[in-house]
């Protein structure tokens, strides 16, 4: 073989292959090729073989004990708020989460600390299969998260996160330098800024890393702020994302302020449309399901945050309606102290089941359908899905393969039942994200994560104390924007 022609790296035999092409098919017996950054032959094993034999150098695996999937993509995830796992009570809603814990967690979180926790978060989103996400947002600087979490080797969207308008009155544990850099006086100033981000940003590290125009979303931002961020982003080719019908209570605010719903009011000054994922969005009337599809708007449906701020996806969501509408729904994973996790396959799982169970009907999700959420409509979402989200000839090889003489899938029949319903992060083998293997033999091959553990742990001890966070002190409702 020449210098000049690359080694192809050949997973020969996987026992199976979920390409969640739009096909849908699941392959077994299969092999897949990459070279470089790509996936160049998908297909029967005997078939491969004799249209591409491997030469003499190539790399050939026995896949014969493994499952490919594609690589699990995030579409809501706040990497900076990751040392703030388990800090505050399990009874807040919403609204009182945001408001009266995460900004003044958020408040006294300084570059360094932004950095260890996009590294860690990243990693956690590594080891459990995730090779992309769209995250809400640097709290200060954008080049912190880029930098942090390309060294990684993960792919991903991030922003510099941004509001404009500040509350009546400011809460216990908000720093002016908080308050400064997150508050912009108007939302032209606030734009101008995250245009900025983006030019800096968008395309880092050959590619992997893209810039949005993100802000944080509903009461802490103006409607022109929300209209803004989208006209923005068209302009300048990317897309973003906003918290929005994020709770009943912000509806509701919504309702006596606007005399709507937050979704109606956006799109009745045409700020919807098909560069814009909302985060959340559980707050919806029958008629705002129509909204998001016939202006392809996508949501990022995040189950482990739902369940535990109480938002109501199984009580008052409507995201089966939103999918048979046509709508693009991912699935996130939302920040650690909201979720606890950023642990995409367990979102995979709730979605594959939560509303079977809340409407007595068995036809609502299913493991199929919660991993193309997770995968391809991810991708789309994203806007990303000519090259990620599906195992297919051409495109980047990211993708998680799965240990199959783990306990859990011993013994399986259908593998994506296997996969949704009795596995988990502790059955990948590896992670690969643009043709590299990110993640294998149990480490996150690029970074110290022992020392990272260790730094993470200092500082999140010294960040809550910092931010006065003691439950004794700290409001669990609040009337802030009411
Ligand atoms: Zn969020």
């Amino acid at each position: 073989m020449s210098s000049t022609e690359p080694i192809r790296t050949y997973f020969e035999g996987l026992d199976f292959v979920a390409t969640v092409d739009a096909a849908d098919r699941l392959l077994r017996a299969a092999t897949v090729v990459v070279v470089a950054d790509r996936i160049v032959a998908v297909g029967d094993r005997a078939q491969v073989r004799a249209t591409l034999p491997p030469r003499p150098g190539d790399v050939v695996r026995d896949g014969s004990r493994l499952g490919m999937v594609p690589g699990f993509i995030d579409t809501h995830v706040h990497l900076s708020e990751t040392l703030s796992r388990a800090a505050f009570p399990d009874n807040l809603n919403t609204r009182a989460w945001v408001f009266h814990w995460a900004k003044p967690f958020y408040a006294h979180v300084s570059d360094a600390d932004e950095s260890v926790s996009v590294s860690l978060g990243a990693a956690e989103l590594l080891r459990s299969g995730t090779t992309c996400f769209l995250d809400m947002g640097a709290q200060n600087d954008p080049g912190i998260t880029a930098r942090a979490a390309a060294a990684t080797g993960i792919r991903g969207i991030t922003g510099r996160h941004a509001a404009d308008r500040k509350p009546d009155q400011i809460p216990a544990g908000w720093s002016p330098e908080m308050i400064d850099h997150h508050f912009f006086p108007d939302a032209r100033t606030a734009l101008d800024v995250l245009g900025q981000a983006v030019r800096d940003w968008n395309g880092y590290a050959e590619g992997r890393i893209r810039c949005w125009v993100n802000i944080e979303g509903k009461e802490p931002c103006s409607l022109e702020l929300h209209v803004g961020a989208r006209q923005l982003a068209e302009e300048l080719g990317v897309g973003t994302t906003y918290h929005l019908a994020s709770s009943r209570q912000e509806a509701e605010v919504s309702q006596r302020h606007h005399g709507m719903w937050p979704i109606s009011r956006i799109h009745q000054h045409g700020g919807l449309g098909a560069n814009l994922v909302l985060a959340h969005a559980v707050a919806v009337r029958d008629h705002e399901v129509g909204l998001l599809a016939r202006t392809g708007t996508s949501v990022a449906f995040c189950p482990s945050s739902s369940i535990k701020l109480a938002k109501g996806a199984a009580a008052i969501g409507k995201y089966p309606e939103m999918l048979d509408a046509g709508v693009t729904v991912g699935l996130g994973t939302d920040g650690v102290a909201a979720a606890g996790n950023l642990n995409l396959m367990r979102q995979i799982h709730l979605m594959a089941g939560l509303f079977k169970d809340a409407r007595v009907d068995e036809n609502l999700g299913g493991a199929r359908r919660a991993l193309r959420m997770a995968t391809i409509d991810g991708a789309r979402a994203l806007g990303w899905d000519d090259e990620i989200g599906s195992i297919e000839a051409g495109k980047k090889a990211d993708f998680v393969l799965f240990a199959l003489d783990h306990h859990e899938w011993v013994p399986f029949h259908d593998p994506v039942q296997a996969l949704v319903w009795s596995s988990s992060p502790a059955s990948i083998a590896e992670t690969w994200v643009d043709g590299r293997a990110v993640f294998a033999t149990g480490r996150v091959a690029a970074i110290d994560e022992v020392a990272l553990r260790a730094e993470a742990r200092e500082r999140a001890a010294t960040i809550v104390s910092r931010a006065g966070l003691r439950a004794a002190d700290v409001p669990v409702t609040t009337s802030l924007y009411d």
